[in-house]
């Protein structure tokens, strides 16, 4: 057994001091420190907070590797690099491509997430795409994009071992029956996104089962107050969690508080939909078979369509913090447990709770990630 010591727990909202978390593969729990045993192998968290582990469910690639490189290597690649922001577990993000490419990833995640990576751990794959609508497709590309039919609903249920989210529009042809089959007969969370759909029909997507929102805000029909598009229904309607590309780029850090206010405590989701270029220089990359240029912390195709971005969870939730009124107490569930219940893994994973997985993360004032445990290993110090 091992105890953390000398931390700020950050737990059930609050910040705990001089207590220890006790732990093994699973958490055990927080105790007066004169309640351990002698024997239990002591780690000092020397100040720092101590938290569960972020959960990335939008990242498409890092450190030069991409999801749809359709490699093992690639995978655990980003596996590695996201570990050292603090992110524990994650799902791989495909892109709008051929069927061939979307499948051959999704096999390939089946088989990393079954013999477990170094660093981060797979939980399965976004799809994002193919079933989006050409009008929004941002910087995915158009000529792949499929219809939600009855072959894309025997092809999902084919991989619902491994696809944890679907991101869809749901205005388009054939939608509304897909998110119904797909809600009502698989564990897979449905997100609306790259979407054209006006207010009524992202509300009916929601009645279909939709219970997610991908990158709020971008590629998607804006509030307009006689027209409140999906944004509007986004956060007008409870039954919806939202997550949003916290870079300050993507959103205007002004509108933070605003979404905050329809979405906090426990439907608001940070995710980095960052790409292959995370983790590394300025220059030209390729996001879904397309050539994307990255400087100053943004990723754009050439005509300036943002592709992604260069974020890491970790700048993410320091951009929330020092942006809103949320402390760190708070927001931590941001990066944690609300991605955990989108993608219901929350029963074992998102809090320090007994019985969940041991993903807990060390990190100072400004969020620099101090050291990182995934079920009770030890995989990345930075002192
Ligand atoms: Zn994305």
């Amino acid at each position: 057994m091992k105890a953390i010591v000398n931390g700020r727990i950050l737990f059930d909202g609050q910040i705990i001091e001089n207590k220890a978390l006790l732990f093994e593969d699973k958490i055990i729990g927080i105790v007066d420190i004169q309640e351990m045993s002698q024997d239990v192998e002591i780690i000092d968290a020397k100040g720092h907070y101590v938290a569960p582990g972020f959960i990335d469910i939008h990242i498409h690639g890092y450190d030069t590797k991409d999801t749809m490189d359709g490699t093992e290597e690639a995978i655990r690649t980003i596996a590695k690099g996201i570990a050292q922001n603090g992110v524990t577990s994650f799902l791989p993000t495909t892109m709008t491509m051929s069927k061939e490419e979307i499948i051959t990833a999704l096999e390939v995640c089946r088989t990393v997430k079954a013999q477990g990576s170094e660093g981060s751990q797979v939980l399965g794959v976004h799809m994002e795409g193919p079933y989006i609508n050409e009008a929004f497709k941002g910087a995915q590309n158009g000529k792949y994009i499929q219809e939600p039919n009855a072959d894309a609903v025997q092809f999902v249920k084919d991989y619902q071992d491994i696809v944890k989210l679907i991101t869809i529009a749901p205005e388009i042809e054939g939608a509304n029956e897909f998110i119904k089959e797909i809600s009502n007969n698989t564990g897979i969370a449905l997100s609306m996104g790259h979407t054209k759909a006006d207010f009524n029909q992202a509300m009916e997507g929601i009645e279909a089962g939709i219970t997610h929102t991908t990158h709020l805000f971008n590629a998607m029909t804006p509030l307009h107050h006689r027209n409140p598009g999906v944004v509007g229904a986004a956060l007008a309607s409870e039954k919806v969690s939202c997550e949003m590309i916290c870079d300050t780029i993507h959103v205007n850090k002004g509108l933070y508080p605003l979404v905050m206010k329809a979405k906090a405590p426990d439907k608001f989701v940070l995710v980095t939909d960052c790409m292959c270029a995370g983790g590394c220089k300025d220059g030209e990359y390729a996001l879904g078979g397309q050539a994307v240029f990255v400087t100053e912390g943004s990723a754009r195709l050439q005509d300036g369509t943002l592709a992604g971005s260069v974020l890491r969870l970790n700048e993410a939730l320091r951009n929330v913090i020092e942006h809103t009124e949320y402390g760190v107490e708070k927001a931590i569930e941001f990066a944690t447990i609300n991605p955990a219940k989108t993608i219901k893994v929350d029963a074992f994973k998102g809090t320090l709770d007994t019985g969940k997985d041991a993903d807990i993360i060390f990190f100072d004032d400004a969020v620099n990630i101090k050291y990182v445990i995934n079920r009770g290993k030890t995989i990345h110090e930075n002192n």
